[in-house]
Parts: C-alpha cells; structure tokens; sequence
C-alpha cells in the first residue's frame, strides 16, 4: 500500500508535520519510513528501515527542519522490490544538477519494459523499485519538473499516487485510473496532499478536494494549482481500490465523500441481511472486522462482544520467535477470550480471507475455547484473482477461493457454515456505482492491461470466467 504526505508552508516546522502525518498513515507500511525536506536550494533527507517513531527521533527532525519550506514524506509496504534500505522512500535522484525526492504508493504494471528501455539508453538504476522507474523518467525529461511529470505519468501504467519535490515545489499526481487514494487540504492557507484524510485530520488541515484520476498539483509560493495532466480513463469513469473501503483505508478517513466506517457498518448490516443465522454472540475479528461486526449485530439482534483480544504492537517486530512460538504464530497476535466464547454459538465477522491460514487458525481457535459452532461472515465476496496495483494479498493459486466454492472453503476452514457479502451488497455499502471502483481481485476484470510477464509471476494462468 504505502503512506505518502506532501506540505508547502513556509512559516510552519514543515518536518514535524509530516512526521505526524506519517504516524496517522502508519496502516498503509510498517517496512519503512521517510522525510525529505526542501529549503528552496537543496534537498534533505532522512529513511530508515523501521516503524516511523523508530525511524525519528526529536534530534532527527530539529536536523531536517532547519529553514525548510517544503517537505514530502512515505511510509513503505513492500510489492515491487524487496524490503532493503535502497528501496526505502523518498527515492532520492539528480536532475538539471539539483537533487529531486519522490515517494509513490501504488504499483506499476510495465516496469520491466521501462527498466530495459531505461538501461538501454544508459540511464543508471541502482534499486530493484519500480519508483526509481518514476523518478528516473522525470529526471531525464529536458523541461521543467511539471513537463517532467507529464511525460512520466504518460509513460508508466498501473496504478500511481506520488509527491515529487525539487527543493522549492512539489507536485502531487495520481494514475489516470485513480486506483489509489490522493486528497488535497488545506492547513491556514498552506497546501498539504496525502493519502488519506486522517492525514489531514493529525496536523489540522482542512479538506479540500480528492485529488481525481489523471490530475496532478502543484504545490508552490503561487498557491495550489490543479491541472490534469492525463486523460482518465476511457470509460471516463475512475478504478478507487474497493478494498480501501473494505479494509486497507483506517475507518475515520473519508473517500470520494463517503465515510469509511460507516461503510464497513453498512457491509456488516447487509451481510446480516443476505446471510441470517441462528447463533447466541457476534464476535469480530479485530479490529479491520469490527465495524462490519457491529452491523452485522445491529441487524441481527444477535449480540455483539468481544471474543478475539488483539496484541495491538504486533505491527511488526524485528526479533523473530523461536520455532515453537513461531507455530503458535497467531497467538502472538490474536487470543479468545474462553469465558465468552465456551458454550455460545459464535458468529465470526471478518473483512475478508485471502490464502485461508490464519482464519482456519481463529476457528481452531475458537472451538477450542469452547465454542459449540462457529459461523464465518466475511463482508467482502471472495477474493478470486492476485492484485496488480500495490496490495501484496497472495499469487492466483495461493487464494483459497480462486477455484473454491464456498462451501468447499468452508469445509477446509473447519467453520460450521460460511457466507461472504454479495457484489451488489458490496456495492450498496459504499453508496457509489460500481464504476468507480476496482474490484479485479473479486471479479477478473482488471481496469489496465495485465502483462504476461507480472500475471501471478509468469507462473499460474487462471483461465475461470470473470465474476459478474
Ligand atoms: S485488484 Fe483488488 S486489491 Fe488490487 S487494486 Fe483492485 S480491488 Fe484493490
């Protein structure tokens, strides 16, 4: 996924903002973290490995802050390129003799066409990113840095959320399909981008807009200045990741006007409606599970409590447990609460099942608490095909319903009945059209061309039919 923030603002500790602004996008990537700044000359910058408060320090921000006007920063969730310190953000790269910092969320779909083209004329890559593919094609563009953006967005394809900074400007620019998030705010006159509005929420900005498909912003002494750079799509309509809404997004942002939680309450409300069953408790699996279990019990009467406790540091952790610990993985992150759950006819809410591995963990789990059946209610349909566009979920054959029915899921999870939400109750819960959203991991239809070269690795063919 990644987190990326982006502030012009000349009377404010531009630094520290977007320290604060990347720990409310921490969901987005516990790999890496960083900060470039400008002062209008030169660029500095600081990315370590690590959680964003292990990567800053106060020392670390007084040294990046001084005189700085502008500054972007990024939090990191690997897809393409391993996690290791030259792929950590802002990508730091020379043009015209001045530094340029750029940092990306997303996932592009031809840079290995772009690689070769790019070594071919002796253009020198030193990381395996696909960012450096962006930031490389902006710096050898002979015109101006928005000239330069212009021509890379029209080069790359797949999907793209970026801040560029050159010392005194900075451009923000999303994908002609719109796949991952971009907002614009406002914060006492001064622009600020980032990829979720929570962003904007922790440094107090205002928001002013979603950033639509194709556009880019400037961000400068002139004010914010709005441009669309590509054409959107031929459908002229946008791909917005569904899976923002199901799950990746935190609850208290808000997308193309819709709040998130509400959404997920209104996921729960429906799976209740389309899959009624007779069962004592509702439990989530938490916390991405909460808000649809919440509405899930709301419309059911059934009611809701707790069941799962959560270890909520597990983010990430660089010691690694012994082998026994290791194979008892998930208790490291989750625990039943057998007082609750013994005796009782569960009913577990969960956003969604990938490979399958940890949800058949939680049902072991739960009917060894006691539990007398255990209900699996997933609020998103079952995930079908891999993710192109920077969500890391699972190659095509690893996905336990890609080639399932449900009640052969069900049967290998262990649970006493399964049911997943409807594409069109999906739908409805986000009170948008289908056409606004990409939803190619749950129906096969992907919004840009799919080289053969990245499908599943080049090693598995799903040949199924889309998913209406
Ligand atoms: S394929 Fe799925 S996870 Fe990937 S962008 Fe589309 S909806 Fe999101």
């Amino acid at each position: 996924m990644c987190g990326i923030f982006g502030i012009y603002a000349p009377d404010r500790d531009v630094a520290r903002l977007t320290y604060f602004a990347l720990f409310a996008l921490q969901h987005r990537g516990q790999e890496s973290a960083g900060i470039a700044v400008g002062d209008g000359r030169r660029i500095t910058a600081q990315k370590e490995l690590g959680l964003v408060p292990q990567v800053f320090d106060e020392t670390s921000l007084g040294a990046l802050a001084a005189d700085a006007v502008t500054a972007i920063g990024h939090c990191r969730y690997s897809t393409t390129g391993s996690s290791r310190w030259p792929n950590t953000q802002p990508i730091l790269r020379h043009r015209q003799g001045r530094t340029v910092a750029l940092a990306h969320n997303g996932n592009l779909t031809n840079t290995a066409e772009l690689r070769a083209e790019l070594q071919g004329r002796g253009v020198k890559l030193e990381t395996t990113s696909d960012t450096e593919v962006i930031a490389a094609l902006i710096c050898e563009h002979p015109g101006t840095l928005e000239e330069g953006v212009r021509y890379a967005m029209g080069r790359i394809t797949g999907a793209f959320s970026a801040v560029v900074l050159d010392g005194s400007q900075i451009i923000a620019f999303r994908d002609p399909d719109g796949i991952r998030p971009l907002v614009l705010g406002d914060l006492d006159g001064n622009p600020v981008v980032a990829s979720e509005t929570c962003a904007l929420d922790i440094v107090g900005a205002a928001f002013v807009c979603d950033i639509e498909p194709g556009q880019m912003v400037i961000l400068d002494a002139d004010g914010p200045r709005v441009a669309q750079a590509q054409p959107t799509r031929q459908s002229g309509g946008a791909a917005l990741c569904i899976f923002e809404f199901i799950y990746f997004a935190r609850p208290d942002s808000r997308m193309d006007g819709v709040g998130l939680h509400a959404a997920r309450v209104r996921m729960g409300e429906r799976l209740a409606t389309e899959a009624p069953i007779d069962a004592d408790i509702v439990i989530a699996v938490p916390d991405s599970g909460t808000p649809a279990a919440q509405g899930f019990a709301r419309a059911s009467g059934i009611p809701y409590t707790d069941g799962l406790v959560k270890n909520r540091y597990v983010g990430r952790t660089f010691i690694q447990p012994e082998q026994r610990l290791r194979d008892n993985g998930l208790r490291l992150k989750f625990n039943p609460l057998p007082d609750v759950i013994a005796g009782q006819r569960v009913v577990v809410v969960d956003d969604s099942i990938v490979r399958g591995t940890t949800t058949r963990k939680i049902v072991r789990m739960l009917f060894d608490a006691g539990a007398l059946e255990v209900h699996l209610r997933i609020s998103s349909p079952p995930i079908v095909s891999p993710c192109y566009y920077g969500i890391d979920m699972a190659a095509g054959d690893e996905l336990i319903a890609a080639d399932r029915s449900s009640q052969a899921v069900c049967q290998l999870l262990g649970a006493t009945s399964l049911a997943y939400l409807s594409q069109a109750g999906l739908q409805a819960s986000t009170g948008q059209p289908a056409e606004r959203f990409c939803r190619a991991c749950l129906t096969r239809n992907y919004p840009t061309p799919i080289p053969d070269d990245i499908r599943d690795g080049g090693r598995f063919r799903f040949e199924a039919a889309p998913v209406a």
